[in-house]
């Protein structure tokens, strides 16, 4: 099975301040307006879809957020790798480590679909001592589309390419699995039509995450339910 985990309340917990802070600071030296107390949701949503509120809210118009995304980009990661704190081993959810290394004894590809930007989320896993898992580049992200829904199709193709060589068919949706802790990880899972573990590790709670295939209460409980579908 091709594994999609989530990072944010899903493989780490409470590790999003300084992310969030990046992100304000990036806006702040791209755009030069300051961004709104009002907060905008930010639940299971990309960085460039975050970033395009807070700066719609600031009145900035649709061509300039659009004409800066790639100087946003950059000085998000920037600001982050100055913003992140050194150790964020403490925000690793229970049982983490463990799950991944059995999931990946037992022949799964691990990947992510995150919508953190791919800097932002490769500093995050390694400073959260998870970064050996994820780095063989299998996944979609945050900068590579404002829209989730875009990012397991594109994890499964870059998963394909890993294995097998450029150019291979993407790896098949019946094989892929989708792990996150939001209403919109699931609709990203389901509009890809993979299916997808919601977790309540977060502070989401299962009646937000109905229209997933599985809830489970933490990640101990995942290699239950894949050993549950692979036999049915
Ligand atoms: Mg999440």
């Amino acid at each position: 099975m091709l594994l999609l985990f989530d990072i944010d309340g899903t493989l780490l917990i409470r590790a999003t301040d300084a992310h969030a802070e990046a992100l304000h600071a990036a806006i702040h030296e791209v755009d030069h307006v300051e961004v709104p107390d009002a907060s905008v949701p930010t639940a299971g949503r990309t960085d460039l879809a975050i970033m395009r509120s807070l700066l719609t809210l600031a009145g900035v118009d649709a061509k300039k957020i659009d004409d800066g995304v790639q100087a946003r980009c950059d000085a998000a990661c920037f600001a982050y790798a100055r913003l992140c704190p050194d150790d964020l081993s403490a925000c690793v959810a229970p049982d983490v480590p463990d799950v991944l290394e059995r999931l990946a004894a037992a022949g799964h590809v691990i990947g992510l679909v995150t919508g953190n930007l791919e800097p932002i989320a490769r500093l995050k896993l390694r400073r959260a001592g998870l970064g050996a898992w994820f780095a063989n580049g299998a996944g979609g992200f945050g900068s590579d589309h404002e829209d989730r829904s875009e990012l397991p199709a594109l994890a499964r193709r870059r998963a394909a390419e890993l294995l097998h060589g450029p150019g291979t068919a993407p790896l098949g949706r019946t094989h892929t699995v989708v792990i996150g802790d939001t209403a919109l990880d699931v609709a990203c899972a389901h509009a890809d039509g993979v299916r997808c573990v919601g977790i309540t590790t977060g502070p989401h709670r299962a009646i937000e995450l109905i229209d997933a295939d599985v809830v489970i209460d933490g990640m101990d409980e995942l290699e239950g339910v894949l050993a549950e579908w692979a036999g049915a």
